[in-house]
Formats: structure tokens, C-alpha cells, sequence
């Protein structure tokens, strides 16, 4: 005999989880409160539940979550680390959660000085002149430091430079960006030998179109963490031929302290803060992606920027004429900004500096000692970033076995899994970045997970091609999950977990 578990249909005709003492004024006519026509006929079929069937209902749904305060999330590119709590409590302090952004200066002085020095540390971090905090995400930092190099090209009656290199290990957000800020993107292949870019096509390439190169985007460590040692040649190269340099910076969690895209000669770089600079992210937001550029684009900069006067007082300064305008209302995702303030003076710069090598040392510690079970992409480069690219390749050829089944199991064990099948020019990729605030005894936990199931897609392989075993939903059809995807209850309607409708 099965008895079925209660999970979802909840409550009973009539049942309440408030009730309300009777009305003791005169009841005003719903009528004269609302149009008629737009008044209910019939009340809202809604379910109708004791408080305590819906606090276990939220309780469940928030425990079905999975986030990196319940397990390690090693999921490469989008460096999902620990965000220490004393940051969420200082982005709630009511002094900066409580403001409105149209405050009088005078009231506000406090969020500008904040703004204002956080320009100048993320300045001094990434080697540039000045920033912008305005941006909300990385992609639309990436957008924006395109239309800076768009408008200085213009500005100096090249406004004909209409290609932009884009390595083949990009961010897709890269190749998106250049085409949205009205460029045609050019693609570059990766050099097998070195894992970097290839420096022959890229020579070819100047030699040929170089007059029509506006900018190259390139992320160093690249998306296979692997450091392109030929930056500063890359940055000679493309500037001789006339083109801007755009540093992709989500991965700056590999470079904190060490070293800085200014100093390898780049023009504009963009910061991840919610991936490098504490700000819990996934699904969606909230985010932050400022932008840093050198002295020769600061004219073009988006306003306003913060400054302060000789009296000490802060205020924001109108940009100049040659200003792309605004890319964002008011000066920026406030809360995101002062998580990553409170991040960056909490560490210093002996810290951050530590952050990174912690990140590069545990990425190193992984590689190596999953090299036993899994082919590691360009093994022959000694070292790998604050990330690596490990393979299914070896399992799927003995047993059937794909990334995709080995990132599944993995959920089995409460592990989040790798970023599968990117990049995109290795085969069975599973892109693993640990992150600097995980322990010895979680990376080990993992190391003997993964190799678990190694012996499992030998022994055992149905176990890996059918997992996961133990979590609220197995495998979803993950394009209808997204595109169509179900989240609203009807009455009436069978309980679909919020999978995708047909
Ligand atoms: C995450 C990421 C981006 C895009 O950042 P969003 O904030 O998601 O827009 C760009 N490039 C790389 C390498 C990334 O990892």
C-alpha cells in the first residue's frame, strides 16, 4: 500500500489563515470605490489556506532551491562564490536602502561619497582612469564600452570601423553586444598549442581589414581559464592598426592584486561586481557591470559622475558635450554598488590579492587531481586561472556517458554542477570554477564525487543516464522550461512543478 505524500493541493472551501474582527465603520460601496465594469462577478477562485499549510508551502518551495548557501556551486564563468552576509546587511542599513534616487544632493551625501569612492577603487583595480558605474550587468557594460569606442572612433572621423574581433571562446554575450551596438563580429580562432588566441589569423587579419577593425574583445583568463600571455602583443598589434581594446572582466576574480587590463593595454574593461564583488546573482539579477576606461575615452563617458568639490562636498557632475548619454535611469543598481564597497574595503588590497590566488590555487588543486578520472581540455598549458575545462569525452566514448548526464548525477550528491558544453570549441565540456571560499574537506567531497561517478559510467552507466535520483524534478525539457514555463497555479490544474507546458 503507497500512501501519496501531500505536496501540492492545499486547503478546503471557507478555511482562513486571518481572520478579521467585523466592520465597525460604514462600509463604503465597492462601486464607489471602482468602475462597476472593471468589479469581480464572482470572487477570485483562490486557494484558500490556514497559515500554517502557507508557511509550510513557502518553507518547501525556498528548501527546493538550490543556491550557494546550501552547496558548492562550482559553475565556471559566472563564479558563483560565497557573499558574505555582513554585505547584504550593509546594503540594508536604511540609510542607503531607504533613499530615493532624486534626493537632494545635500541629503545624500553619504550614497554619493560611497559611489564616489568606489569609482576610484575599481579604477585603481582595473589600472584605468575613470568609471562608470551606471551599467547593470556585464553584457550591458559590455554594450556600453562598445558605444564609448564607437563614439571615439567618430569623434576622430573613423567612423567607418565597423568589425569587431571576437575570440571563439567568448562569452555569447560578447558576439551579442558588438552586434547590438551596430558592429559585425569577427571571430577568432583559438591557438590549439597555446590555448590563447591565434596569433597568425590575428595577424592576417590586421593586415587585411585592419583599417576596419574598431575594437577586439578579448577575456583574459579566457573562458577556458586559461592566461593569454600574448596580451600586451595583442594590445600592440590591434592599437597599431587603429582599434580599441575592450577587456572582458567577468573573470577579474583570477586577477584581483596580480595584475590589471590597464597595464596589458587595454582601453575599456567592464566588472562583473555581482560575480567578483559579492552580490548574490542567478535567475536573473540583480547585478552590476561598471565600466573603467582610459584618459582618451573619459570625455565620452556616460553622466552623471560623482565628484566632490573643495569644500568636501559630493555632487554629481554633469558630463560633457561628447558624452554617449545616459545608458541607465538614475546613477546605477545602488544596492548592488554598496555590496561591492563593503566587499572591496572589508578585504583591502592584501585581501583581494588573496582572493584571487586562493581562486587560482583551488581551480589548480581540482584540475589536478581530476585529471585521474577526465580528460582536461589543453592540457599541456601547466597552469589553469581561477578555472579549468575538464572533459566527458573519455566517458563517452567507453559508456555513452555525456557532461550533461555527469552534471545531472552530480545534483545527486547536493552539488550544483559545472557549466556544461561551454566553451563551445571543446567537446563534452564541463568548466569548473570552485571559487577562492570553499574548503579543503568541499573540494575534496567533490574531487570524490566526481570520481565516483567516473567508476559509476564504467560499472554502472544507466545510474549516471538516469540521474538525478533525488531531487523535486528530474529532467526537465529545458528549451520548453524556458521558454514557456509554467509558474502560475490554476484551479483545477494538475501540479506540474512549474515544468514547461506543451
Ligand atoms: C557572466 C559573463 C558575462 C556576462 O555578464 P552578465 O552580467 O551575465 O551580463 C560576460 N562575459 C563573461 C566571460 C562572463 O562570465
Amino acid at each position: 500500500m503507497s500512501v501519496e505524500p501531500l505536496i501540492f493541493e492545499k486547503g478546503a472551501p471557507g478555511r482562513r489563515a486571518a481572520t478579521l474582527p467585523a466592520l465597525d465603520v460604514p462600509a463604503e460601496p465597492l462601486e464607489s470605490l471602482v468602475p462597476p465594469h472593471l468589479l469581480r462577478q464572482e470572487p477570485a477562485p483562490l486557494p484558500e489556506v490556514s497559515e500554517i499549510e502557507i508557511v509550510r508551502h513557502y518553507t518547501h518551495l525556498s528548501q527546493r532551491n538550490f543556491g550557494v548557501d546550501t552547496g558548492f556551486y562550482p559553475l565556471g564563468s559566472c563564479t558563483m562564490k560565497y557573499n558574505p552576509k555582513l554585505n547584504e546587511d550593509m546594503a540594508a542599513l536604511p540609510g542607503f536602502a531607504l533613499l530615493h534616487p532624486l534626493q537632494p544632493e545635500s541629503t545624500v551625501q553619504g550614497a554619493i561619497q560611497l559611489q564616489y569612492e568606489l569609482e576610484q577603487y575599481l579604477a585603481e583595480i582595473a589600472g584605468m582612469a575613470r568609471v562608470t558605474l551606471q551599467p547593470s550587468a556585464g553584457a550591458h557594460g559590455e554594450l556600453t564600452g562598445l558605444m564609448l569606442i564607437k563614439a571615439y572612433h567618430e569623434h576622430r572621423g573613423e567612423g567607418h570601423r565597423n568589425l569587431v574581433l571576437i575570440p571563439d571562446n567568448a562569452h555569447g554575450t560578447n558576439p551579442a553586444s558588438a552586434t547590438l551596438a551596430g558592429y559585425r563580429a569577427v571571430e577568432i580562432k583559438t591557438d590549439p598549442a597555446t590555448g590563447g588566441l591565434d596569433m597568425e589569423r590575428l595577424r592576417s587579419l590586421l593586415d587585411s581589414q585592419g583599417r576596419q577593425v574598431a575594437a577586439i574583445m578579448l577575456t583574459n583568463p579566457n573562458t577556458l581559464g586559461i592566461f593569454d600571455r600574448n596580451a600586451v602583443e595583442i594590445a600592440r598589434l590591434v592599437h597599431e592598426a587603429g582599434g580599441q581594446l575592450y577587456y572582458d572582466g567577468a573573470n577579474a576574480n583570477a586577477v584581483l592584486g596580480i595584475t590589471r587590463p590597464g597595464d596589458m593595454g587595454f582601453d575599456v574593461v567592464h566588472f562583473n561586481l555581482h560575480k567578483t564583488c559579492s552580490t548574490p546573482h542567478g535567475g536573473g539579477g540583480p547585478g552590476a557591470g561598471p565600466i573603467g576606461v582610459k584618459e582618451h575615452l573619459v570625455p565620452f563617458l556616460p553622466g552623471p559622475l560623482p565628484a566632490r568639490d573643495e569644500q568636501g562636498n559630493y555632487y554629481w557632475a554633469d558630463p560633457g558635450p561628447l558624452s554617449i548619454g545616459k545608458v541607465r535611469a538614475n546613477t546605477g543598481n545602488f544596492g548592488v554598488l554598496v555590496r561591492a564597497y563593503a566587499y572591496i574595503r572589508t578585504y583591502g588590497p592584501d585581501g583581494l590579492l588573496r582572493v584571487a590566488q586562493s581562486a587560482i590555487l583551488n581551480a589548480n588543486y581540482l584540475r589536478h587531481e581530476l585529471a585521474s578520472d577526465y580528460e582536461i581540455a589543453f592540457p599541456q598549458v601547466r597552469l589553469c586561472q581561477h578555472e579549468f575545462v575538464a572533459t566527458a569525452q573519455r566517458q563517452k566514448q567507453e559508456s555513452g556517458v555525456t557532461a550533461n548526464d555527469i552534471a545531472k548525477r552530480l545534483l545527486d550528491f547536493g552539488m550544483y554542477a559545472p557549466t556544461v558544453y561551454f566553451p563551445l570549441i571543446v567537446h563534452e565540456a564541463m568548466m569548473i570554477e570552485p571559487t577562492e571560499t570553499e574548503t579543503r574537506e568541499t573540494l575534496d567531497y567533490f574531487i570524490k564525487v566526481m570520481r565516483q561517478i567516473a567508476h559509476e559510467a564504467r560499472a554502472d552507466p544507466e545510474v549516471v543516464k538516469t540521474a538525478p535520483h533525488t531531487t523535486p524534478v528530474g529532467r526537465l525539457d529545458q528549451a520548453l522550461a524556458a521558454r514557456r514555463p509554467n509558474l502560475r497555479w490554476k484551479p483545477g490544474q494538475e501540479a506540474t512543478h512549474g515544468l514547461g507546458q506543451p
